[in-house]
């Protein structure tokens, strides 16, 4: 069976793999992949020299296994990431789900929750699931995903039954200047308390800049005041930043294979 994953990377100073997939339900404006086809963190600490978009190519079931396999013989495998893209977007995200059932390793589902509800009673129910809400407001939630407004009342909705079905929750959001503010944020962080529980954690990522979005990069001292406004109601808030958070250890690339690094 073929599936939409197109990418691993690998990152040794936790042993864990990177795994995307190409395409999504979602459009948002300010997407990473509008400008990075490949791992970002590859640009910066790895090489993708031997890369173009043109070597955007799928994996099946059975090479995806394969390579799984190889990375925890090799490498170790603590963890696997699963992101990209819209991992639950992928037809065999279900047959994605039973390679990594047999590798004992954490798995985090990073998703924008809209068909979270399909795929509960299939996935373990050690998988973290990474849920991003983009905006708390129907108005500009749709205007960054391009989805009706209405789909953020099914993305919440998902997101509670996760909690209820017993799955570690964790909520992701974006801080844009401009348009998610720290006010938002903070507005975000009260209604994760009346739907779950102030024991969810939730990541504030800084926003990446990509073309045709008119956004800038918020600041540190932005960042910051999101978190402070959060923890007013939930216990844990990180920051997940390019002031905050450098990289450890290595970043390799493990597909598609590139001619100038070594093979695997
Ligand atoms: S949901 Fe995530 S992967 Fe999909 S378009 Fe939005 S940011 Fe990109």
């Amino acid at each position: 069976m073929i599936t939409r994953i197109y990418h691993i990377t690998y990152y040794d100073h936790d042993k864990t793999a990177y795994v995307q997939f190409v395409g999504c339900n979602f459009k948002c404006l300010g997407c990473i992949r509008r400008r990075f086809t490949w791992d970002h963190h590859l640009y910066e600490d790895g090489d993708v020299r031997g890369l173009a978009r043109s070597d955007v190519k799928v994996l099946t079931l059975e090479e995806f296994r394969e390579i799984m396999e190889g990375v925890k013989e090799e490498m170790g495998l603590r963890r696997v990431v699963l992101g990209g893209g819209e991992p639950t977007a992928d037809p065999a995200f279900y047959g994605v789900v039973r390679v990594l059932n047999n590798m004992s390793s954490e798995v985090v589902l990073l998703t924008n929750g809209l068909l979270l509800d399909k795929f509960l009673n299939s996935m373990p129910k050690d998988f973290t699931i990474e849920l991003s809400i983009k905006s708390i407001h129907p108005e500009k939630f749709s205007i960054y995903t391009k989805r009706r407004k209405s789909d953020l009342d099914i993305v919440l909705k998902n997101m509670k039954l996760a909690f209820q079905s017993r799955f570690k929750v964790v909520v992701e959001t974006i801080l844009i200047p401009g348009f998610n503010e720290p006010q938002d944020i903070e507005l975000l962080a009260q209604r994760v308390v009346s739907y779950l529980s102030e024991d969810v954690p939730m990541i504030i990522d800084e926003y990446v800049p990509v073309p045709s979005a008119p956004w800038r990069r918020p600041t540190l001292e932005e960042l910051l005041e999101a978190k402070e406004r959060s923890e007013k109601h939930l216990r844990k808030v990180i920051v997940r930043s390019s002031y905050t958070m450098k990289p450890l250890g290595k970043v390799c690339l493990v597909y598609p294979k590139s001619q100038s690094l070594r093979a695997w």
